[in-house]
Formats: C-alpha cells, sequence, structure tokens
C-alpha cells in the first residue's frame, strides 16, 4: 500500500510509528489527535530531526515500547494546553526535553539527573513523539525558543542540549586546549562549536566521503581533516562518530593525563584500544541525553550567537517521503534531515 493511500479522519493525524520489533514495522500510519491533558501541551509540530537514535530504535538497537509515534528532536507552537494556568505558553515556539515523564522520587531525579531515571519514558520512544502533525508535551519540559532563530534551527536545539551535557556539566575543554572532534554529523558539528565557545582550539575529523559535511563546519569557522593525527597529542578528544574507527583514533589522538568524550553511540559492542586510557591516565566522561540545566545552558549558547544552528539543516522532506529522510540519515547524507508534517 503506498503511503498516499492511507485514511485520515478528521480526529486523525499521519505519524511515522514503529508499531513493532524489526525495520519492517516502521511505517505512516493513521493515529488518533492528542488531546491536551492537565500539565501538557498540545504542539503542532513545525520540524522535527531524525537522530542517529532514530535509526537505532528502526533497528532495534535502542529501547523502546512500541506501538509508539516516533521522533524527539521536536519545534513546534503551542496550541493549546490542558490547563488554564499554562495558557501563557500558546502561541509559543518551543522546543521540549525528551522526556515525558519521569519518577521525581529516584535519587537521580532528586539530584538532578532526570535523564537518568530509571523509570523515565521519553518521546519517540516510549511515548509519542514529533514525526506527526501534533505532539503532547509536559509543560514543565518547555523550552521558549528565541526569536532570533531562523525557521528550522529549533529542531537542533534538542541534540544541542546532548552535547552541553556532554560538554559542559562539568566542563571538559578549558580554555586553550587543542580538542579533535571525530564524526561531522550533528553531534560532532555542534560539539565543535560548543568546544570552540569554551576556548577550545578545535579540528573537525571526518572521512574523504565527509567533505560535503566538512566543508559546511569550514564555512563556519571550524578547522576540519580528513587525515587526523594519529600520535597523540590533544588534550581533549570528543567522539562524535559512534564508530569503532572514529573511537580508536580518538583513544590514540589524546594526550598524556588528557580527557576523552563519548558522545557517539554505537549501537552494538565494539573493539577498542582500552590499554590507551590506562597507558595515558585518560579522564574518560559522557553525557547521556540531557538535563534540565543542560538545556539551560544550550538555550544561552543559542541566545548569545555562540553556536551557529541554521546551516546544519541540510534536508527538509515531507512525512509522506519519511523513508528517503531515514535513508539520508542511515547513509550519512549531510547533516540534519529533518521531517516535516
Ligand atoms: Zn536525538
Ligand atoms: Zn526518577
Amino acid at each position: 500500500m503506498s503511503d498516499t493511500a492511507i485514511a485520515v479522519s478528521e480526529f486523525e493525524m499521519l505519524a511515522v510509528v514503529k508499531s513493532g520489533l524489526g525495520p519492517e514495522n516502521v511505517g505512516l500510519k493513521a493515529v488518533p489527535l492528542p488531546v491536551a491533558l492537565p500539565g501538557t501541551a498540545l504542539v503542532r509540530v513545525e520540524a522535527t530531526g531524525i537522530c542517529g537514535t532514530d535509526i537505532h530504535i528502526a533497528h532495534d538497537e535502542y529501547a523502546c515500547e512500541p506501538p509508539v509515534v516516533m521522533g524527539h528532536e521536536i519545534l513546534g507552537t503551542v496550541v493549546e494546553v490542558g490547563d488554564d494556568a499554562d495558557a501563557h505558553w500558546i502561541d509559543t515556539r518551543v522546543a521540549c526535553e525528551t522526556y515525558y515523564s519521569t519518577c521525581e522520587t529516584c535519587g537521580y531525579c532528586r539530584s538532578g539527573s532526570r535523564n537518568l531515571c530509571p523509570a523515565r519514558r521519553s518521546l519517540g520512544s516510549f511515548e509519542n513523539g514529533g514525526f506527526a502533525s501534533f505532539v503532547l508535551m509536559p509543560v514543565l519540559n518547555l523550552h521558549a525558543l528565541p526569536d532570533s532563530l531562523g525557521p528550522l534551527d529549533g529542531v537542533l536545539a534538542e541534540p544541542l542540549a546532548c552535547v552541553t551535557h556532554c560538554l559542559m556539566d562539568p566542563p571538559v575543554v578549558n580554555a586553550g586546549d587543542t580538542v579533535l572532534v571525530t564524526g561531522p554529523g550533528a553531534m560532532g558539528q555542534l560539539a565543535a562549536q560548543v568546544a570552540r565557545a569554551q576556548g577550545g582550539n578545535v579540528l573537525l575529523a571526518g572521512l574523504d566521503r565527509d567533505s560535503a559535511r566538512l566543508s559546511i563546519a569550514e564555512s563556519l569557522g571550524i578547522r576540519t581533516t580528513t587525515n587526523p593525527p594519529a600520535a597523540e597529542g590533544f588534550d581533549v578528544v570528543i567522539e562524535c562518530s559512534g564508530s569503532a574507527p572514529g573511537a580508536a583514533g580518538a583513544l590514540r589522538a589524546a594526550k598524556r593525563g588528557g580527557r576523552y568524550v563519548q558522545v557517539g553511540i554505537f549501537g552494538k559492542d565494539v573493539a577498542l584500544p582500552v590499554d590507551q586510557i590506562l597507558y595515558k591516565e585518560l579522564v574518560v566522561s559522557s553525557g547521556f541525553a540531557s538535563t534540565p540545566v543542560s538545556w539551560r545552558r544550550a538555550m544561552l549558547l543559542i541566545e548569545q550567537g555562540l553556536v551557529q544552528l541554521g546551516p546544519l539543516v541540510t534536508r527538509q522532506v515531507p512525512i509522506g517521503d519519511w523513508q528517503q529522510a531515514f535513508d539520508a540519515a542511515q547513509a550519512g547524507e549531510g547533516i540534519k534531515t529533518v521531517v516535516v508534517p
């Protein structure tokens, strides 16, 4: 059945749904329009970015609870709220923290690490997400976007908040540090910009086939290479490729006493030269998803013009062509492909 053959009633909308295990169970479906409940906002989706995590979810390499509407890098406008007290949000352009609900009582929640809550239910994996015309979001987790942002820049607020969580909480780059970022996808591009904002002297590394992505980074003033130094020499290495060769290269490029930061997701077990950590006394850190604090940092970087998001949105596709968008993301074409409902 072709996607255009799907009948949608006035109480429904088209959405990209993961309806069961296996990539063959990802597809366009008519689903009920959500209704605002107390504490939530009904958001009209303007665009939702495709993330590596979406590809992992499609291939059962990342936890989810089907059937669920996919997509968590959501840009939209609030059209309805479930409670009069939240009415000031109506007509506000927003992005949203990815968790729909957390327990708020565990040690992680109570200490501000809601991203680590074992009961976390996130948009696009456990609760309906943004590859659709409308999505329900908890008001608590909304972030108003600055007026200065370009039309689609806001889809990168969520990935930026993940990067600021990895790089700024605690800060991993000191002013003057030499920094190698491996992998010129969206996370690598954002990591390079955030590391630069922290005063790092940044080099972004990719493969020969990444030339288009690297030239976008160059146009934003980031130095790039397809041939990163194999020997130790960087104060900080930030691994954003989620590939074994990228991570191995990053471990080898870190200098003694340096810092290794894992940002990319592999989605499977990989073989790595872990002895590099011991021989060089590397400090290893990472960050999973985002926190309220990392969102605040991300929004400040945006407001202060320290990161440029617009040039990273390299393609938009209508929701009916969602498969093309997934294929482009999987093939590493462009930097950020967004789906528009
Ligand atoms: Zn993501
Ligand atoms: Zn919790």
